[in-house]
Formats: structure tokens, sequence, C-alpha cells
């Protein structure tokens, strides 16, 4: 039976100290005015190039990351570590334009692969294909403009990233997964996911592609990709999200009076988000599937299929993921119970971690007073603590 209220196993390697800070952290992003005045000063400092570290690394980053380079995140990889969670690496740098910026990420995700060779708490790598291409080029080929002899020589060396990436996961052993994007330049990443997957899963599952299941595209897409695969003899394999952009895919799509590729509301995308984890766990001995959610009810859901089916927890196929910092009473309950938990850390200089920081604090503002599940949880366990 998993319980997520339990708060002792959820919070067990936090010192008050550590739960006190929590605490704070999500009194303060519980503000929707606070948050969204600090968002625009601290874009607002980072343009004017201030310094914000200070501020920023001892607070909201050291919460929500790692460290800023792999070594440095090697105390919480320890710490997940130790109560059975494992770490994905996450290198955040956002917004990058140049080849430079691109071959150094590139070498980055390189390095977190070699850390997982090196480190039984690091089971994948992961990457996002805008840190590796730059949008508007994705954007151009996805809409089917033809390129300069210059752009598809740059589209070229995208792709080749993304082979080096995945080749070197194979040699390496390390399943690498790539995260979904923007729908408008989505179907490009999937046309090179899909090719690597026929190419690089043919022994075990090495890449595996992110289906954000508020598209209501996703679900035939799932199917068709798992009966693909198996015509061609690999292992499909996926991590199952949500998915992060609704509001910008809605709108764009909007102002090109094209129909919304999002669910018309959340049920509906709780719905698909749970058939595609059923269908994925019915076929679990050639379907690998991360489940990447922070929703109580999906996890319990597929906990449920799971026992049911009689598959073992730590079904090698099957693992459950959430954000350093968030939902720890999911991942720790989780991995106690026997089931592969991970939790993606991100890392990264500081300043290039800001627009990630700035999303976790908006998705954790809490509705006209409702004091969010976070607060309500570390509250909680302080207060048992306190009676024990
Ligand atoms: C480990 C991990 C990896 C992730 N990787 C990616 C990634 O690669 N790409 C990506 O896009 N996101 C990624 N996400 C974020 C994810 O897509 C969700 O935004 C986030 O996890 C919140 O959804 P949830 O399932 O945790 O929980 P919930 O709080 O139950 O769901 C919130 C989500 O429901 C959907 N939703 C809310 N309102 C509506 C509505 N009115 N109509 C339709 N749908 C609605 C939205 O997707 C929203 O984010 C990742 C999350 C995790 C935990």
């Amino acid at each position: 039976m998993i319980d997520f209220d339990n708060t002792e196993i959820a919070f067990r390697d936090k010192k008050n100290y550590d739960l006190k800070k929590a605490r704070w952290l999500f009194s303060l992003v519980g503000s929707d005015v606070l948050v969204k005045t600090g968002s625009v000063l601290l874009q607002g400092a980072l343009r004017m190039r201030l310094p914000v570290s200070w501020a920023l690394k001892p607070t909201v980053f050291s919460h929500f990351c790692g460290g800023e380079t792999i070594d440095e995140c090697d105390p919480t990889i320890r710490q997940l570590g130790s109560s059975n969670v494992q770490t994905i690496l996450d290198y955040s740098a956002e917004g990058k334009e140049s080849e430079e910026d691109f071959e150094y990420t590139r070498q980055q995700i390189q390095a977190t692969i070699d850390k997982a060779v090196d480190n039984k708490h690091i089971p994948y790598a992961v990457f996002k294909p805008s840190g590796l291409a730059r949008v508007a080029l994705l954007e151009k080929v996805q809409a089917g403009h033809s390129l300069t002899d210059n752009e598809q020589q740059e589209m070229d060396r995208v792709k080749t990233r993304f082979d080096h990436i995945i080749s070197y996961g194979a040699k390496r052993g390390v399943p690498v997964m790539v995260d979904s994007e923007e729908t408008w330049i989505q179907e490009v990443v999937d046309g090179m996911v899909d090719d690597l997957m026929l190419r690089y899963n043919k022994e075990k599952p090495i890449v595996f592609n992110t289906l954000q299941m508020y598209r209501h595209d996703r679900l035939s897409y799932l199917k068709e990709t798992i009966d693909r695969c198996r015509r061609e003899g690999v292992y499909p394999a996926f991590k199952l999200v949500r998915g992060a952009y609704m509001e910008k895919d809605r709108e764009r799509a909007r102002k090109e009076s094209r129909p919304s590729p999002i669910y018309p509301d959340k049920e509906a995308t709780d719905k698909a988000f749970d058939e595609a984890t059923a269908i994925c766990l019915a076929n679990a001995d050639e379907v690998a599937v991360c489940i990447a959610t922070h929703n109580e009810i999906s996890c319990l859901k597929a906990v449920d299929a799971i026992t049911s089916s009689s598959l073992p927890a730590d079904h090698p196929h099957i693992s459950f993921a959430q954000l350093l910092g968030m939902s720890d009473h999911i991942s720790y309950n989780l991995a106690s119970a026997g089931y592969n938990v991970c939790k993606y850390v991100p890392y990264g200089p500081v300043k290039t971690v800001v627009p990630y920081l700035i999303r976790r604090a908006e998705e954790n503002t809490s509705v006209a007073g409702q004091t969010s599940r976070e607060l309500f949880l570390i509250r909680k366990e302080l207060r048992r603590r306190k009676g024990a």
C-alpha cells in the first residue's frame, strides 16, 4: 500500500533546518504578486548584468537544482541515492543560439553519460532538443520551408549532435531521454528520435521520446510508434508527461487560426495520460516507460496496474520521475515501496538556470489563498516531529 501522506518517509533525509527553509520558500512562491514581480525584476537584473547568484544560489537555486557543475551535484546524488531515489542529471542552460553553445551542451550531456557509467544512482541521461539546435531553424524545417545551403548544413550538424549523444549512450549502456518541446518544433524532433529508436533500441531501450499527453494526437502517435517498433523488432521507449507549454501552444494556434493541439480541459489530459500509462504498462515486456508526473492519482493508477498485472515493482522497463525539490512525498514513498524512481536534478550556472527557476516558482504559485500541497506536507512533517 502506498500512502503519499506519509511525511516521515517523504522527508526522512531532510533536517528540520531544510524543512523550515523549504517552508519559507514555498510560502514566498505561493504569492502570485511576489512571483510575478520577482520574475520581472530578476529578468531585468540579468539583462543589466547585475549579480544575482548571491541571492539565488543559497535559496531557490539550492532547492530546485543540484549545483552549477556535475561534481557539485554529488551530495544531492548521494542523498537521494541513500533513499533509493535515482538521479537524472539535467544540464539546464536555456535560450542558447550559437554553434559553440550547442557543442558545449553536447559535451555536457556526454559528460552526464560518463557520470552515469561511474555512478549506480544515475540510470539515465537527458537532453532538451533546443539546447542542441536553434529553435528558428527547427521551426523552419517543420514548416516545410526550403533551407539555404548554410541552413541545410546547420541542420545536418543538429542531426549529427543527436546521433553522437545517442550512440555514445548506446556504447556506454546509458539510456537517454529526449525532452519534448513546443508543438511547432516537436514534429522535427519526433522525426529524429523515431529514426534513432529504430537504430539504437535493438538490444535494449536506449533512446526515449517524450510524449506530452495534453496533445490530442499523442495517444495515436504512441500506438503507431509501438506498432512500428514491433514490426522493426526494436524496443519503443517513452517518457510520459502532461506537457509544459499549454498556454504558448494554444495562443500560437489561435494566432494562426488553427485548431488547438491541446485537449480542451484538464480532465481530458488526465484521461489521456492515464490511458497512455496503461497501454505502456500492459506491454511492459517490450515497451519501456518513465511515468514523469507530480500527479498522485496518476501514480496510484500506475501502481494499481503494475500490481494487478503481477509485474515486479522494480521492473527494468518501468520508472517514475519527479523534479528535484518537488513532490518528495511521491518520490520517496514510491521508492520506499520498491519502485524505480528518479529525480530530474537540473544543474548549470545560476544565471542560465533562471528561466527554469522562474517556471518552478510559477508552477508552485497557489490559487487564491489555497495552501500548496508542498507547503501543507512540510508543515505536517514539522508538526509531527515536534510531537514525536
Ligand atoms: C521528470 C519530469 C520531466 C518532465 N519533462 C518534460 C518535458 O520533456 N516536456 C514537457 O513539456 N514537460 C515536461 N515536464 C513537465 C510536465 O509536462 C508538466 O508540466 C508537469 O509535470 C505538471 O503536470 P503533472 O502531471 O505533474 O501534474 P498535474 O498538476 O496533474 O497537471 C498539470 C498539467 O495538466 C495539464 N493541464 C492543466 N490544465 C489544463 C487544461 N485546462 N487543459 C488541458 N490540459 C491541462 C498541463 O499539462 C499542466 O502542466 C516534466 C515533468 C517531470 C516531473
